[in-house]
């Protein structure tokens, strides 16, 4: 079996945000904020060969070109349920949340978004279930 080569980028972005879970027992319930990290998984099965990206799946900077009207208009220091229209944003939901809005922005490449609330916990969500090629 012939297999083909693959390679998978990444660009980190960060935003500060509340949010609240209305149906968790706990103090998540309550409204509180945390500081998101997250990751914008990229892949392709071939580099660019000519140009100013030569040797690139993509340019980060293309990367932010996307993210940034995201953070500006839903996430960086917004409150998630109003914005997102999320009635319980958890890192799961916001992680697919954001995959959703890069795939209508039609993000070359997207493979997966990954959201991490704190240090130690995060999520990860991907409509594809292995790195497999996309055609
Ligand atoms: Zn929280």
């Amino acid at each position: 079996m012939k297999t083909e080569p693959i390679w998978v980028i990444y660009k980190e972005f960060r935003f500060e945000a509340a949010h609240k879970l209305p149906h968790h027992q706990g103090k998540c319930r309550r409204l509180h904020g945390h500081s998101w990290l997250g990751r914008v998984y990229i892949q392709s099965n071939q580099l660019i060969s000519s140009g100013p990206q030569q040797g690139m799946v993509m340019d980060f900077g293309k990367v932010t070109n996307y993210l940034d009207p995201l953070l500006e208009n839903y996430l960086d220091h917004h409150y998630l349920n109003a914005t997102t229209g999320l009635e319980n944003p958890t890192s799961e939901a916001i992680a697919e949340w954001i995959f959703q809005k890069l795939a209508k922005m039609n993000l070359p490449g997207l493979y997966g978004v990954e959201i991490k609330e704190t240090c130690t916990s995060g999520a990860y969500y991907s409509p594809y279930q292995f790195l497999t090629l996309k055609t």
